[in-house]
């Protein structure tokens, strides 16, 4: 047993700590739990725990359905809702097949894939999302309607809000947990608010965003109000996208920042932009992958529409954000296309390796969009170059079907596995008849 594991050991000890939850994630990005006793866990870190692998989305196939999860000692955790007494602990886990391989169709393994073959280049690949969901007054179906829990706008301070209760609680949760949050604050939409999650490796990115969202909802039920990460709940209210900033280290230094550079980005900068923007259209069913994620990319709102970057330009899909001269390592980019209803470990995996294509294969980067480009005219974006990112699940999947990058990031099994999911969905969307369509044909009395 090595030092991690025997200090997890001596942990459930002193903190009388009776069950530790083994959490993995599917292929959507569902966060899965089995609870284990204390005395389970040697064997768990020996061997793993044997789990129905066939029983989750995307991780294997019937006839080979034994799986393993094996804690990760590192991600150890207290759940500080399940309280101090017969106290309840967490640990992110890798998934093995059973012949104790690590399962290449766990989601966590094709980003620690892609994360190593950054490591090979000599980068350690940094993330820091920008969390936006929504809260609503609870409802008990989906055919209520959705009643946002205030009417505050963008930095609103809305007294005696129930907002500003939700994110203390939210915060001290998170942090109690080891996660550092940079901002929070109401967001455009009624009831819709964002929380910032400091910047970290994109892996213990990836398990922050899975507690964060376990976090919000723990808390919206205390507070007895919903709390949802659905990318375009409403109408008329912009959606909840999960802008993500990036940079790339090579050991303390930031290969994103030059300060000779336009904008002070390095050719490395602008190389990984070069990749994403290439790449946009076929990772995007990865980043925006449900039906509704599209409504919230053409819905206006401030969510990108067309490939094309910018510097603090909110309408592009990739923004250069500003820094303070003297904060080199901040350098990063961000890319505002991702929602907060994405699998945040092939999202990164797949934004990761199509920035790592733009520096390897040396892409160009094309002018920056100084103008707002939903203001051009299609005429005007044509004459630029600047192409539209899908606009529905359909479009989208096509795109990654024919995607070597994306086949390549995600593994042949997850790859099937996803779009397979993602075909089924929209003919499931494809096959309803809308309260859209019925008021089109039928007449209100
Ligand atoms: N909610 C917007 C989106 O969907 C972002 C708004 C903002 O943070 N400026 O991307
Ligand atoms: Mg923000
Ligand atoms: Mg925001
Ligand atoms: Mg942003």
């Amino acid at each position: 047993m090595d030092k991690q594991q025997e200090y997890v050991l001596r942990a459930i000890e002193e903190r009388d700590i009776r069950f530790i939850r083994l959490w993995f994630t599917d292929v959507l990005g569902v966060l899965k739990s089995v609870a284990i006793a204390p005395a389970e866990l040697e064997g768990a870190f020996a061997e793993g725990i044997g789990f129905d692998g066939s029983s989750i989305e995307g991780l294997s196939r019937v006839y080979e359905s034994d799986m393993l999860a094996r804690p990760d000692p590192a991600t150890f955790q207290v759940l500080p809702w399940r309280g101090e007494e017969n106290g309840v602990a967490r640990m992110f886990c890798d998934v093995l097949t059973p012949t104790g391989e690590p399962a290449r169709s766990d989601p966590r393994n094709v980003l620690k894939r892609a994360l190593s073959k950054a490591g090979d280049a000599g980068f350690t690949f940094y993330t820091h999302p920008e969390i936006e969901f929504y809260l609503f007054e609870s409802v008990s179906s989906p055919d209520q309607p959705l009643v946002p829990i205030d009417r505050g706008g963008y930095f609103d301070h809305v007294a005696r809000g129930t907002a500003h209760d939700f994110r203390r609680d939210a915060i001290t949760t998170l942090e109690s947990m080891g996660i550092s949050v940079e901002f929070s604050h109401h967001e455009a939409g009624p009831g819709q608010n964002e929380i910032d999650l400091r910047y970290a490796d994109a892996l213990s990115t990836a398990d922050n965003i899975q507690t964060f969202r376990t976090v919000v909802k723990e808390v919206a039920l205390q507070q007895g109000v919903l709390a949802t990460f659905m990318p375009k709940p409403l109408v008329d209210a912009p959606g909840s996208g999960m802008h993500t900033h990036m940079s790339l280290f090579e050991g303390d230094r930031n290969a994103f920042y030059d300060p000779s550079g336009e904008y002070q980005l390095s050719a490395t900068g602008r190389a990984f932009i070069a990749g994403l923007l290439h790449h946009a259209g076929e990772i995007t069913a990865v980043c925006n992958q449900y039906v509704n994620s599209y409504k919230r990319l053409w819905g206006g709102g401030e969510a990108p529409s067309y490939v094309c970057w910018g510097h603090n330009n909110r309408s592009a899909l990739v923004r250069v954000p500003m820094y303070k001269p003297d904060k080199g390592g901040s350098a990063r980019v961000e890319y505002r296309a991702l929602d907060s209803a994405a699998n945040p470990y092939l999202a990164f995996a797949v934004l990761l390796n199509a920035g790592l294509k733009g520096i390897t294969e040396g892409y160009e980067l094309p002018e920056g969009a100084g103008d707002d480009v939903w203001a051009m005219s299609r005429a005007e974006r044509k004459a630029l170059g600047i192409q539209a990112l899908p606009n529905s699940l359909r479009q989208a999947v096509e795109l990654m079907e024919g995607s070597e990058l994306v086949a390549e990031t995600l593994g042949e099994d997850s790859f099937e596995f996803f779009l397979r999911n993602k075909r089924s969905e929209w003919e499931d969307y494809r096959n309803q008849v809308t309260a859209f369509e019925l008021q089109r044909f039928i007449p209100s009395l």
